[in-house]
């Protein structure tokens, strides 16, 4: 009789860095922020009705405690310093998403005040269009950033202190 027959369904195996991968995406933590009408879809997807506590997506009123943070809304180049200082206090790893057309690329505001795209400063790993994008547009671009996060090498590694994360392009 193997292993295999005794120990049946009960049993998996799996990679160190899957397993952080698995871990990590599965509680995206979003620094609860938001910039302008964008932000109201935001919180809609947080609510009862889209619910994002099911994908164990929590929205953390501190950055030490976020993962990811959420650019929803219009970024003026007042509020450009705070973004910063907000995206610097959190911990790595740590991801962006740019979630409608302001914070993609500016969107109708082409302007002396507005940030042609939060990319010019933070380093964008998802995409999503729309002015606004409704929540299901914020669900779907998380579930995106989770593959992104699935796909990622060498996390116990440079969890314990061995080289660095290896992202996908
Ligand atoms: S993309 Fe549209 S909805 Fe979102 S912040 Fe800009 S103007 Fe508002």
């Amino acid at each position: 009789m193997g292993v295999d027959q005794v120990l049946g369904n009960n049993v998996i195996t799996t990679s160190l860095d899957k397993l952080v991968n698995w871990s990590r995406s599965r509680s995206m933590w979003p620094m609860t922020f938001g910039l302008a009408c964008c932000a109201i879809e935001m919180m809609a997807a947080g609510a009862a009705r889209f619910d994002l506590d099911r994908f164990g997506i929590l929205f953390r009123a501190s950055p030490r405690q976020a993962d990811v943070i959420i650019i929803a809304g219009t970024v003026t180049k007042k509020m450009l310093p705070v973004i910063q200082t907000v995206y610097e206090q959190m911990p790595e790893p740590k991801y962006v998403i740019a979630m409608g057309a302001c914070a993609s690329s500016g969107g109708v505001f082409d302007s002396y005040s507005v940030v042609q795209g939060i990319d010019e400063v933070l380093p964008v790993d998802v995409y999503i269009p729309g002015c606004p994008p409704r929540p299901e547009g914020l669900i779907y671009g998380l579930q995106k950033l989770q593959e992104k996060i699935m796909a990622e090498r060498n996390s116990f590694g440079a969890a314990i202190g061995y080289g660095e994360v290896v992202k996908d392009a």
